[in-house]
């Protein structure tokens, strides 16, 4: 047996107001004035004084703005790398991602990007990277994904969508400051929180799972369900619990996997372009005969903080329509045999996935 030697994010610190060691963190790493350091910073920050007038700009630092209304493409990363290569005579210092998944993905894949010839789309898929990204730097501004401890960046490309999942994808430094978390919409607070929530159901009930896995995943299993269905948090706690459950949460499904949420979500999100907290949500719904005890506390989740889930969105699709989520969905195989076992291909047909998508 050879057991897998993952990588690790290098470097985080953990605290409220912790953003503001910022510039010290980065100040070390600095190649040089002609190597700048490029933020990318979700654009509900534009004008949010609070938090941009705590990024020092020196030499020729950029902030770049980022638009979040829909998930990040290959094309998009493509388009960002030969921005960079055709304003500097030098590559960045560094690649800071502040914002939700959708930033800190893209941080991710500009890094290594910049270091791997060619484009993103052909390096969808595991262990494809072959040179070490740039110094990339992960802050994330709400809670859930596991995306600032992963070592995926999930995009969507011409053909699929797939993380590049490899050992240089992870943050060289990662900011958990809870305060950034403050001004989350309540919806979104809940979307990507029960990601994480989802991770923790599909890797503690996965055939992958070991003890390593367990004993993050539980965790934050635990604090999901403190935060989610008790009133006993104040604000503060709630956010500082919440940034570390996805932390946790990142972690378990790091040693083990995503299961059948997370597969179907994904056709979802290929097709209608639906996004990935709210898709698991939509899914996540529907599977009480795979995760019974995990959707009656999600259930019970979704009342308690009154959350309309929209409905009928696959309503009026078409056969051939149906037919590319189920491919996408069913293309996922590590996630299936997580979620069923080796003989998933027997138990998981597309009649079954069909009638799964009908619903929603
Ligand atoms: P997101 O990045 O789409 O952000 C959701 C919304 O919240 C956006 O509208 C954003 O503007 C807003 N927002 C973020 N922080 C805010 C703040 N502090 N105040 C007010 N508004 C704020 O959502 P997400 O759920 O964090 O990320 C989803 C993305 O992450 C998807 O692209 C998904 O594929 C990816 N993902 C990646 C991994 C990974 O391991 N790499 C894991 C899970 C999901
Ligand atoms: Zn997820």
């Amino acid at each position: 047996m050879i057991y897998k030697n993952y990588p690790m994010v290098s470097r985080v610190v953990f605290g409220r107001g912790s953003f503001n060691q910022l510039d010290e963190i980065l100040t070390p790493k600095r190649n040089g004035r002609n190597a700048p350091f490029i933020f990318y910073v979700d654009d509900v920050f534009k004008g949010n004084h609070w938090l941009t007038s705590r990024i020092t700009l020196s030499y020729k630092d950029r902030i770049i703005y980022v638009p979040t209304k829909e998930e990040p493409k290959t094309s998009q990363i493509d388009q960002l790398v030969e921005d960079i290569i055709l304003e500097y005579s030098e590559l960045p210092s560094g690649i800071i991602g502040i914002g939700g998944g959708i930033v800190m993905d893209i941080a991710k894949a500009v890094a290594l990007m910049l270091t791997n010839k060619g484009e993103s789309k052909d390096y969808q898929g595991w262990d494809l990277i072959k040179h070490p990204a740039i110094y990339h730097v992960g802050i994330p501004t709400i809670s859930g994904t596991g995306a600032e401890v992963s070592r995926t960046t999930i995009l969507t490309g011409p053909e699929r969508k797939l993380g590049i999942n490899s050992d240089y994808t992870p943050f060289d430094q990662v900011i958990l400051d809870p305060e950034l978390t403050k001004d989350v919409p309540k919806d979104q607070w809940f979307y990507t929180g029960m990601d994480c929530f989802v991770h923790c159901v599909e890797s503690l009930n996965g055939t992958y799972l070991n003890a390593f896995s367990q004993s993050y995943g539980e965790k934050a299993f635990e604090l999901c369900q403190e935060i989610f269905l008790e009133d006993t948090l104040s604000k503060e706690d709630a956010q500082d619990k919440l940034m570390m459950a996805s932390w946790h949460g990142g972690m378990s499904i790091a040693y083990s996997q995503v299961g059948v949420a997370h597969a179907m979500s994904y056709g979802l999100g290929y097709l209608l372009g639906v996004k990935h907290g709210i898709g698991n949500c939509i899914v996540f719904d529907h599977l009480e005969d795979y995760y019974p005890e995990g959707v009656a506390l999600f259930k019970k989740m979704k009342a308690k903080h009154n959350i309309q889930l929209p409905q009928g969105i696959c309503t009026d699709l078409e056969e051939r329509q149906f037919n590319t989520m189920i491919d996408v969905a069913l293309s996922l195989e590590p996630l299936w045999e997580n979620a069923i076992g080796k003989n998933w291909k027997t138990v998981i047909t597309r009649q079954k996935l069909l009638e799964l998508y009908k619903k929603m």
